[in-house]
């Protein structure tokens, strides 16, 4: 004890996982006689021949059917890869980073040679690489940088019934590269019967069906509604594994916290039981969790004992996991919406549809016939829940796509060919945003500093910041700050056990001006250390997440670079760099309000400093913060003080000194009196034709 290394000890569930996979590995069947196995197998031929007769072809099958570890090899052993690369597009990163190291196993080659991936800020591929997976975002990045996609001779857009917006954009984006590049061919893949809707929408293409495999689930459902879900859920898990015959166990849960939580509980109780009872390996997988965990994931469960991975909505279709008897569904997501109130996207706990419910339900009937447990009742599914899922495209903000799409060339959106358009009220407010940041000018026509912008992979809040940081002579300072906040969740190490020394040693870095001078206090300290490890420990970083902000801080000065933005520093000036934040951020900004906590400009919507701020307890009166994070309330996460007068200097178009409400007041109190200005694309019809007129 004593040492500091104790800071990053693995907790107790994670040892007994370790270690365990290598005697129970899979023997039984050879790698080459998994792959025939598959469902896909039987249709290689059927789907070669399409494939060299049509240049665009659906593909539907049941999940775990081979589709995305398959169809790509087909594609590269018949010599469609000679070309050109086969390009496969994955919604989650996870997806793109597991498939890839199955499929160069499966190749038998290094992964990021022949076979290779590629997700934002990590690119895993050489000249070798014949078939790269990647995710849709970084697909839409290569159409901006190559229209034609001059590298590709098959692009595969994989998962495509998830229908994020990058997928979504990218239908529309194909369609057109493929009337440039008839040699080209698009295959577009899904797990569900949307298959009649793609073909409609991709000319009438045809669809190729794989034959399903799977064995009658049995649905339970909860008698009365539950009042705590996870405990319910653990509590089936539970059940499940001491009377239930073997098989092992899918829990869907809604994210990393709750995940690991969940977890810690099922050690703990395990524990309990004492050795008489079969042994539990319990797994978690949720997006942002390392490759290396993730892969461990797919081996068995030792003899006599049982297998409990607890997933995301990521185990719904992106990842199969073979051997799953038992499905434990509490009915619920976490997926993003845009919230009017807050005027930005949120990331919110939400009611799974029907058809996910169904999908969750499969899950458990691929290898025997299974079970599904429901955690809610039957009426609740037929009467609560929505058909289907929404697409993204329609309840998510879009200055994102939008900035993209200009950035394309791309300036009638109500015309882009989009498979369900997004409401025009959602187009206007993404327009307005990016009219607000500049990034538009008062034509709805690209600025320099937009096109500027599009070329950082990144919000364009973000992106902004960085620009004007050369400006403001502090992109030194502000290169590390976005690349820390970009790169991960967080650098700092908080153990449960510990998380009174860890607190104390966070606060030495905390600086008065807030948490966004906190991350760079954090950077320089670790740099000035020689980005030693020993000094993680000490100090409760992760060494490993500190590493990953430095490369990714290396790709950022290189697109700097590329634009020929000076690196500088401010020194210690940093009230630039508070000043440059505002620059992007002057949306997300809050005031102090007399009761408590702080109420948002722009709508008035009550929101509070998050506990771990630097800023927690302190008196700063405006402020200005990355994202909210909704727990019991609507915490603010990453803030930082600012001066009032900074916002109408850097959103001019957005916000004002107060007007003739503001009358007789002081000087400095008039300062401090700013609203937000009127909607400069409020008038849906000024802006089609300012569209328009550009046709
Ligand atoms: P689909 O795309 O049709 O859903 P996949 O190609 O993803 O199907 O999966 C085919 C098979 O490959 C499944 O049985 C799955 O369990 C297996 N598989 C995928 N990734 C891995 C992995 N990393 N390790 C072991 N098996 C895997
Ligand atoms: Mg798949």
């Amino acid at each position: 004890q004593g040492n500091g290394t104790g800071a990053m000890e693995v907790p107790e569930w994670k040892k007994i996982q370790s270690g365990r996979g290598e005697l129970g590995k899979r023997t039984s069947l050879s790698i080459k006689e998994q792959r025939e196995s598959l469902p896909a197998f039987k249709m290689r031929k059927q789907f070669l021949d399409a494939v060299r007769q049509y240049q665009l072809l659906i593909v539907v099958g049941d999940t775990g059917s081979g589709k995305t570890t398959q169809l790509t090899q087909y594609l590269a052993e018949d010599g469609l890869a000679n070309n050109g690369m086969i390009g496969c597009t994955q919604p989650r990163r996870v997806a793109a980073m597991s498939v890839a190291q199955r499929v160069s196993d499966e190749v038998g080659c290094r992964l990021g040679e022949e076979v290779g991936y590629t997700i934002r800020f990590e690119d895993k591929t050489s000249s070798n690489t014949k078939i790269k997976y990647m995710t849709d975002g970084i697909m839409q990045r290569e159409i901006l940088l190559d229209p034609e996609l001059n590298k590709y001779s098959v692009i595969m857009l994989d998962e495509a019934h998830e229908r994020t917006i990058a997928t979504d954009v990218l239908f529309g984006l194909l369609k057109k590269t493929l009337k440039k590049r008839p040699d080209m061919k698009l295959i577009v893949t899904s797990a569900t019967l949307d298959a009649e809707k793609f073909s409609t929408y991709f000319n009438e293409c045809p669809i190729l069906s794989i034959p399903g495999r799977t064995f009658p689930v049995e649905i339970m459902y909860s008698r009365e509604p539950e009042s705590d879900y996870l405990d319910a859920a653990l509590t089936t898990v539970m059940q499940i594994h001491l009377t239930e015959k073997p098989g092992d166990i899918l829990l869907f849960l809604t994210g990393k916290e709750e995940i690991d939580t969940s977890c810690e509980i099922l050690y703990e109780r395990m524990k309990a039981l004492g050795p008489a009872v079969p042994e539990m390996v319990i797994l978690p997988i949720y997006g942002a969790l390392p490759s290396e965990t993730a892969s461990r994931i797919f081996e068995p469960p030792p003899p006599g004992g049982r297998k409990v991975v607890i997933a995301t909505n990521i185990a719904e279709t992106s990842i199969t996991i073979d051997g799953i008897y038992f499905v434990v569904d509490p009915g619920f997501v976490k997926q993003t919406a845009y919230d009017a109130k807050l005027g930005m996207d949120r990331l919110q706990v939400t009611p799974i549809s029907q058809a996910q419910a169904k999908q969750r339900a499969g899950r458990a009937g691929r290898t025997g016939p299974g079970k599904c447990f429901r955690l809610y009742t039957e009426t609740a599914f037929q009467s609560e829940m929505l058909p289907t899922t929404i697409p993204e495209i329609q309840r998510q903000n879009l200055s994102n796509t939008i900035l993209m799409l200009k950035a394309m060339g791309i300036n009638d959106l109500l015309g882009f060919d989009f498979m369900d358009p997004p409401p025009t009220n959602t187009m206007l407010t993404a327009l307005e945003e990016l009219y607000a940041l500049s990034a538009l000018d008062d034509e709805g026509l690209l600025t320099r500093l937009g096109r500027r912008m599009a070329d950082f992979p990144m919000d364009p809040a973000l992106a902004k910041s960085l620009i004007m940081s050369v400006e403001l002579g502090c992109s030194d300072e502000m290169l590390s700050i976005v690349a820390m906040i970009s790169a991960v969740q967080t650098v700092f190490h908080r153990p449960k056990d510990k998380q009174q020394q860890a607190d104390q040693k966070k606060a030495r870095f905390h600086d008065p001006a807030g948490d966004h001078l906190t991350l760079l206090n954090v950077y320089n300290g670790w740099k000035n250390a020689g980005r030693n490890d020993a000094w993680c420990f000490e100090n409760f970083i992760q060494p490993r997440n500190m590493k990953r902000a430095e490369d990714v801080r290396k790709q950022l000065v290189q697109i700097l670079e590329r634009h020929r933005l000076r690196v500088v520093s401010c020194g210690r000036d940093t009230l630039r760099v508070r000043q440059a934040l505002c620059s992007g951020f002057f949306r997300n900004s809050a005031r102090k309000d007399p009761q408590e906590g702080y109420k948002t400009l722009v709508e008035g919507t009550p929101v509070y400093m998050h506990p771990a701020s630097a800023l927690f307890g302190k008196a700063a009166e405006h402020v200005i913060y990355h994202s909210l994070v909704e727990t019991t309330r609507e915490y603010m996460h990453n803030v930082t003080a600012i001066e009032p007068k900074w916002l109408v200097e850097a959103a001019p178009t957005f916000f004002k000194v107060a007007g003739k409400d503001g009358m007789g007041m002081s000087k400095r109190k008039k300062a401090e009196r700013i609203q937000p200005l009127h909607n400069r694309f409020a008038n849906e019809d000024d802006w089609r034709l300012s569209a328009q007129k550009r046709q």
